[in-house]
């Protein structure tokens, strides 16, 4: 029986609502028992609320402080406290738990997983913002706390399982294996259209908006690359990524000897996010299972770097290094959030983050210093800036 005091940032979104969902799944199958400490929600207040009447946690923070009242009055009589704010929820993560799992979206989640990752306690990190922003100095951080990190993406998951983390130097190669999103096989000239509601519609995975568009961008599979990066201490030369319409190889890790480990299972992020709540145990739940005679066949090709520039653009930043991964992550998220207010077009969206690349010049961030997720979040700043600026020519021109 897996037992565990957990808090959960972002419990409102996508992987918030499966990692609870998951927590009631087992708790069901009698493998796991769950006291919750703090449950966060971004605007969805009615969400949240629904969520601490079922877990009771000791704190359910609310960060636009409009809903706080609302929050306050829907949580009286429950004993729950309620709080709202930023600085309320970078408090709340800064307590003592079990585990945290950072599922806040984009480097809004920043913050607050840095306050989590000296807590030491397993950091289960789905917010890939904040690695790409700050993953040396993240990493640094929780391993001096005597806290883990247990990654989430469901293709750091499988790498996470197959890797030889007591001798990485065996590692020739990671493989990130990528749905190709719902634009897989469009051209240039179909993509010049696409909408947003067009954009979200995944073919594999149900996900917020925000990486569902990255995913239709192919931008989440080079943040992705430099998460792994990161995580797994692993250079951009010896990073690939191979497109498996499917979502069945969650990722590959090949050994020097040439052999090969992948991991697989049916696209659900309840598996990943399963794994990260009982790692280095398994948590019992009813999950989908794999039927490969069912499937028949799984199919890969390579990706097209030229109707997806995003990937290049990653790479390239990944190489380059300093402050150049926090500000693609920060061009592509004002790009994406614009392109899903429909102030810019889908195509737009790499060249905005190009020209934020092209003209940005930031120094990198000091990863053995408590100083990097302010520095990183400067330059994030900075960046957004920029791209907001080019957006805004953007429109002028049109
Ligand atoms: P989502 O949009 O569904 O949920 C985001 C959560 O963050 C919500 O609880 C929202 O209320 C909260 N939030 C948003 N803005 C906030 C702010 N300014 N301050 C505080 N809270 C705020 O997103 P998601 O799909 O669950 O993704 C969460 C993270 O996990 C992202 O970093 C994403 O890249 C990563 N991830 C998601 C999936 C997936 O399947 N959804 C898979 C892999 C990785
Ligand atoms: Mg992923």
């Amino acid at each position: 029986m897996i037992r565990r005091r957990v808090t959960i940032l972002g419990s409102t979104g996508s992987v918030g609502c499966s990692t609870l969902d998951l927590m009631d799944q087992a708790e069901t199958a009698g493998s796991g028992a769950f006291e919750v400490e703090v449950l966060t929600g971004g605007a969805n207040v009615a969400r949240l609320v629904e969520q601490a009447r079922r877990w009771k946690p000791r704190l359910a923070v609310i960060a636009d402080e409009a809903q706080l009242s609302e929050l306050r009055d829907a949580l009286a009589g429950t004993g729950v406290e309620a709080a709202a704010g930023e600085a309320a929820i970078v408090e709340a993560a800064t307590r003592s738990v079990d585990w945290i799992m950072a599922a806040i979206v984009g480097s809004a989640g920043l913050r607050s997983a840095w306050a989590a990752a000296a807590t030491g306690a397993t950091l289960a990190l789905a917010n890939k913002e904040s690695l790409v922003c700050c993953g040396p100095a993240l990493l640094e951080r929780v391993k001096r706390s005597g806290g883990r990190v247990i990654p989430v993406d469901s293709e750091h998951s499988a790498i996470f399982q197959v890797f030889p983390h007591d001798a990485p130097e065996q590692v020739a190669r990671l493989v990130l294996t990528a749905s190709g999103g719902p634009f897989r096989r469009a051209t240039r000239a179909e993509m010049a259209g696409i909408t947003p509601e067009q954009a979200v519609a995944h073919p594999n995975w149900s996900m917020g908006a925000k990486i569902s568009v990255d995913s239709a961008t192919m931008a989440n599979k080079g943040l992705e690359a430099i998460e792994a990066a990161y995580l797994f201490d692993v250079p951009a030369q010896r990073i690939d990524i191979v497109v498996h319409p499917e979502s069945i190889i969650h990722s590959l890790v090949e050994y020097v000897d040439g052999s090969t480990l992948a991991q697989m299972g049916p696209p659900d992020m309840k598996t990943p996010i399963a794994c990260a709540l009982a790692w280095p145990d398994r948590l019992a739940w009813p999950a989908p299972r794999l039927d490969l005679a069912a499937l028949g066949r799984l199919t890969f090709e390579a990706p097209d770097e030229e109707r997806f520039p995003a990937l290049k653009l990653a790479r390239q930043a990944l190489v380059a290094g300093g402050a150049a991964p926090i500000v693609f992550n920060a061009a592509n998220e004002v790009a994406a959030l614009a392109f899903l207010d429909r102030r810019l077009s889908f195509l737009n969206i790499a060249s905005v983050v190009a020209d934020t690349l092209s003209s940005v010049t930031a120094p990198g961030v000091d990863s053995g210093s408590d100083g990097a997720c302010d520095a990183a979040l400067a330059v994030d700043a900075q960046a957004r800036r920029a791209a907001n600026g080019i957006i805004r020519d953007l429109a002028a021109a049109a």
